[in-house]
């Protein structure tokens, strides 16, 4: 599991959250972009759950879409280290979340809903919304960071306790607890 610097990672709880992971390993120089082409946004959107359809993307709301990302990250890294938010983020975030998500409808049989010819402004649109209602809500107090130095991934502790430290235990946490079980060894 995440061999693939360039794979999606979806361990955020909240598609708002997720859209941060596009962009990984923050840290590092050069840090990995995973939305490199608009074709990888619109892969982003399926593989989020986001749409089933293959929706045009246009270099302008790529740059537009990782705006959106860089400032949802902002707001929400801002949370973590309860530092005052970046106004500017604000701004970004809002005006995507005032755009119109995509209209909805039932299908057919009337068991499934299914989104109306959804575009990638409309599907950025319901991401911004996502982050409003998260980053607007008391629960925001529960995004942590990966507590692992390797990995900048936020997620949404929802562990009654409050007590997850990682991305992903099968990742970040085995690699911590081999690391420590290495370094006793050592001593
Ligand atoms: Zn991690």
């Amino acid at each position: 599991m995440f061999q693939d610097a360039a794979a999606f990672r979806f361990v955020g709880g909240r598609v708002s959250v997720d859209f941060t992971a596009t962009h990984g390993l923050r840290w590092r120089d050069p840090s990995v972009e995973r939305i490199p082409a608009p074709a990888d946004l619109a892969r982003w959107f399926i593989a989020a759950g986001l749409t089933d359809l293959t929706v045009p993307v246009s270099a302008p709301t790529l740059r537009g879409a990782r705006a959106l990302r860089e400032a949802l990250y902002r707001l929400m890294r801002g949370r973590v280290c309860q530092e005052p938010p970046d106004r500017r983020a604000i701004e970004v975030v809002n005006r995507w979340a005032a755009k119109a998500p995509p209209a909805v409808q039932l299908t057919a049989d009337g068991s499934a809903k299914r989104l109306v010819e959804p575009s990638a402004g409309s599907l950025l649109a319901l991401v911004a919304r996502d982050g409003v209602d998260l980053l607007g809500d008391p629960h925001a107090d529960r995004l942590r960071e990966c507590s692992s130095d390797t990995c900048t991934l936020l997620y949404l502790d929802t562990t009654r306790a409050g007590s997850r430290r990682w991305c992903a235990m099968e990742v970040c946490g085995s690699r911590d607890k081999m690391a420590r079980y290495r370094r006793r060894g050592a001593v």
